[in-house]
């Protein structure tokens, strides 16, 4: 079974698929996470996010999800870029490749690619991302689209990066620029722009809890998985 999970950044996306994911016993696709080590790749080689750095550039790019105990560690060219990907200036620029048919292309094909492999294998994935259910997987078993106001979002991502940084965490008004801005930039974009299936499913987690919107979700799965059967 085919998973899709859509949204904006800071919606609840990552936290609530990895954890059904999880629960499923079924393999967590992590698409940002691939867009940012993208991302990360264009900073590092000192390169412009234009369309012929991409064509440059991707031939000799390779990104990898590897599932751990701990969580998915993302891998660049075999390096680990798990902590480095996570900052609001990786964010960015993973939101400016994003714009980038060949960065689109060969990120698609590889989800899908890992994605048959487990269905193949007779298990579920769980993918989250802002095109899972209308590009990647147009005919996912499953499709969600979450949704929150952007103050709630903000605070959860000022949150998250307090926890998990040493140095000084940005301001609150900082964050929600920096979101604000990347939701724009990918709901205007021209390829696979960050928008709701039309047989997507709305969850609102502007005021629930992680552990409602898991359920929810899990509910979700339980009921589709019940009427084809
Ligand atoms: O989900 P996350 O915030 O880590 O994604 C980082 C950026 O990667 C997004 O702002 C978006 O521009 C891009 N992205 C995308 N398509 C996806 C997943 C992420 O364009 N499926």
């Amino acid at each position: 079974m085919i998973v899709a999970i859509d949204g904006p950044a800071g919606s609840g996306k990552s936290t609530t698929a990895r954890r059904v994911a999880e629960r499923m016993g079924w393999l967590y696709l992590d698409t940002g996470a691939m867009y940012r080590a993208v991302g990360l790749a264009f900073v590092e080689a000192e390169q412009p996010f234009s369309s012929e750095c991409a064509a440059k550039l991707m031939p000799g790019v390779s990104v990898d999800l590897d599932p751990t105990a701990t969580g998915l560690r993302v891998l660049l060219n075999g390096e680990d870029v798990t902590a480095q990907i996570r900052t609001p200036e990786a964010g960015k620029a993973a939101s400016k490749v994003a714009v980038l048919g060949d960065v689109r292309r060969r990120l698609v094909e590889t989800q899908r690619r890992i994605a048959h492999r487990e269905v193949d294998a007779g298990r579920g994935v769980v993918l989250e991302g802002r095109d899972i259910g209308t590009v990647v997987f147009p005919d996912a078993d499953v499709k969600i689209f979450m949704i929150a106001e952007l103050a709630a979002r903000a605070r959860r991502r000022y949150d998250e990066l307090k926890a998990g940084m040493n140095g000084d965490t940005p301001s609150l008004d900082v964050i929600s620029d920096e979101l604000a801005e990347r939701d724009q930039r990918d709901a205007e974009r021209a390829l696979s722009p960050l928008l709701p299936a039309e047989d997507a499913v709305l969850l609102d987690t502007t005021s629930i809890s992680v552990d409602e919107q898991v359920e929810r979700v899990l509910s979700i799965i339980d009921d589709r998985r019940n009427n084809t059967e």
